[in-house]
């Protein structure tokens, strides 16, 4: 199943086309995405049978964030093999964990605005959480899942690195966190821990990767997070990004005006953001 917020309404997606969830439903769930992953498992059950017939065609402009207001947004930083080389840095031994400030979530195709200079890319795999999770084992962590989507770790490396590391608000500019194009559920993938992903920056691939290179498994992160506190649905968690960003080339490469930045993963879609200058 694909979810999406289509102008602050959640819709399901069938080919081309969008149901309207409120619709759908009668009035039981929606409008919004975030108040169906508060009621996860009653949705599930309610959406098989949904009629599919009778959607609407949609202009993917119109597609907003799929998780808009979250209450927790981890992301966890040096989380590849590949990335951990190209940075030179040791591989952690427990996931290096920050935070994206909610209000940096951004929508699939939204322009980002560049703080800097320094504005670097980073593609990642996003866990949405769709049952509260407390102490979770590995063995249990995917039934914690509502769905992956796509994200950009958009970094401020300038911010990101003062006063000896400020990961959460280098990562928090206004728009640093476009997400999408849609939530598609676990279900769907045949194996939810081997997924391809990638990033090209105007046209030019700079990133590829696969999920199974990850330090710290999507299992391993639940596990850790819930540990030590409570996962709440509707959470977010962006996984950590491959090799391949900007600030490890030679020389090191970052965002311009103009440049555009499309994002993708295996089974889940592509997020498209084009960069624009600093209107402040
Ligand atoms: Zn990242």
């Amino acid at each position: 199943m694909r979810l999406a917020n289509l102008n602050d309404r959640a819709v399901l997606l069938v080919g081309p086309t969008a149901i309207d969830v409120v619709e759908a439903t009668k009035g039981e769930f929606g409008p919004t995405l975030g108040s169906i992953y508060e009621r996860w498992d009653a949705f599930v059950a309610a959406a098989s049978g949904i009629d599919t017939s009778g959607g609407r065609t949609f202009d993917e402009r119109d597609l907003r964030s799929p998780v808009p207001a979250p209450r927790q947004v981890f992301a966890i930083g040096l989380n590849y093999r590949s990335h951990a080389a190209e940075t030179g840095m040791a591989v952690p031994e427990v996931p290096a964990a920050f935070t994206k400030f909610p209000m940096s979530l951004a929508g699939p195709f939204d322009e980002v605005e560049l703080s800097g200079e320094t504005v670097d890319w980073e593609v990642e795999l996003v866990v949405v959480i769709g049952r509260k999770a407390d102490r979770v084992s590995l063995e249990s962590a995917w039934e914690h899942v509502a769905g992956l989507t796509v994200g950009q770790d958009i970094s401020d490396r300038t911010m990101q690195f003062a006063a000896a590391g400020q990961f959460s608000l280098g990562k928090s500019y206004r728009g640093y966190g476009p997400m999408g194009p849609w939530l598609v559920t676990t279900d769907e993938f045949a194996n939810p821990d081997d997924l391809q992903l990638g990033c090209m920056l105007n046209g030019e691939e700079v990133q590829r990767e696969r999920t199974s290179d990850l330090i710290f498994t999507v299992p391993q992160l639940i596990s850790t997070l819930s540990g030590v506190l409570v996962l709440l649905p509707g959470d977010v968690i962006f996984t950590g990004t491959p090799a391949g960003v900007g600030i490890a080339r030679q020389p090191p490469r970052f965002l311009a005006p103009g440049d555009v930045l499309e994002s993708w993963i295996e089974g889940i879609g592509t997020i498209r953001n084009t960069c624009r200058a600093s209107s402040h």
